[in-house]
């Protein structure tokens, strides 16, 4: 049970040491809700210590699925866990469409991200010729099912975010009732396939998230939260998806703890 909702930042290749000085100087006083930032790697040592003395916590955007040796370029979880990231993003639809990422390779990336005590964000969704086929049910289902397979009560620890690849980036976020409606199917194969343990795997939405629709995505009961690209690198407008998070989250009151 985790009813803070969670916002993640993806930078994606975007961001600096000033933008995160931005950042930290935003967080002195930052909205209730749980809050991650994704950033480049190189950036990843000075966002752990730009944000260790906020409630901000940082990430990486893909790990490799080894652990090391000779794969040039590469970025192990261990890594990214050595130098604070708390979450890494995998199977980004810029990762499966730009670099013909497979479904078991994200597989290997979450399992090595939880192997290092990373949290894998796995993202998953349809592009539009799949929703306009009627096949977006059945995509989400094949992404998801080798994860389950192979990750088995492990699948408890991780987050799944739902971003239909025509939303990132267009301008144009998914209704809130479509939203609700793919978080369910996602929701239906978890617990079918991973039984009671995928009750803890928490939901998000990711694509063209911004101040103005925010509040509307984050009142429903299906999201646990959303991950956000654009507006992720604009400390003022991420601050009001933050405030809209925190709007809607459950925070534990001193009776309840
Ligand atoms: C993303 O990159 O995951 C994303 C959701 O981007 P945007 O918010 O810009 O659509």
């Amino acid at each position: 049970m985790n009813p803070a909702k969670l916002v993640v930042g993806n930078w994606k290749m975007n961001g600096s040491a000033a933008l995160l000085r931005a950042f930290a100087a935003a967080a002195r006083d930052w909205p209730a809700c749980e809050t991650v930032v994704c950033v480049p790697h190189p950036l990843l040592p000075l966002a752990h210590a730009a944000l260790a003395a906020t409630p901000l916590r940082c990430g990486a955007q893909d790990c490799s699925g080894e652990d090391g040796g000779a794969y040039t370029g590469e970025v192990s979880a261990r890594m990214i866990g050595e130098l604070g990231g708390r979450y890494v993003i995998v199977g980004h639809a810029e990762r499966r469409g730009g670099h013909a990422e497979t479904d078991g390779q994200i597989v290997a990336k979450a399992q090595r991200a939880l192997a290092a005590g990373v949290t894998p964000i796995v993202c998953i969704g349809e592009k539009a010729e799949e929703r306009d086929g009627e096949q977006t049910a059945l995509v989400l289902r094949r992404q998801l099912l080798q994860l389950v397979r192979v990750l088995g009560r492990d699948i408890a620890s991780i987050v799944v975010s739902y971003e239909p690849v025509w939303a990132i980036g267009s301008g144009d976020a998914a209704t809130p009732g479509l939203i609700d409606h793919a978080l369910g199917v996602v929701a239906g194969i978890l617990a079918f396939h991973a039984g009671p343990c995928a009750r803890s795997v928490r939901l998000l939405y990711g694509g063209s998230v911004d101040p103005r629709n925010a509040g509307a995505i984050l009142s429903r009961d299906a999201v646990a939260g959303v991950l956000v690209g654009a507006a992720a690198v604009v400390p003022e407008d991420f601050r009001e998806i933050c405030k809209a998070a925190a709007r809607c989250s459950v925070m534990p009151t001193r009776d309840a703890a």
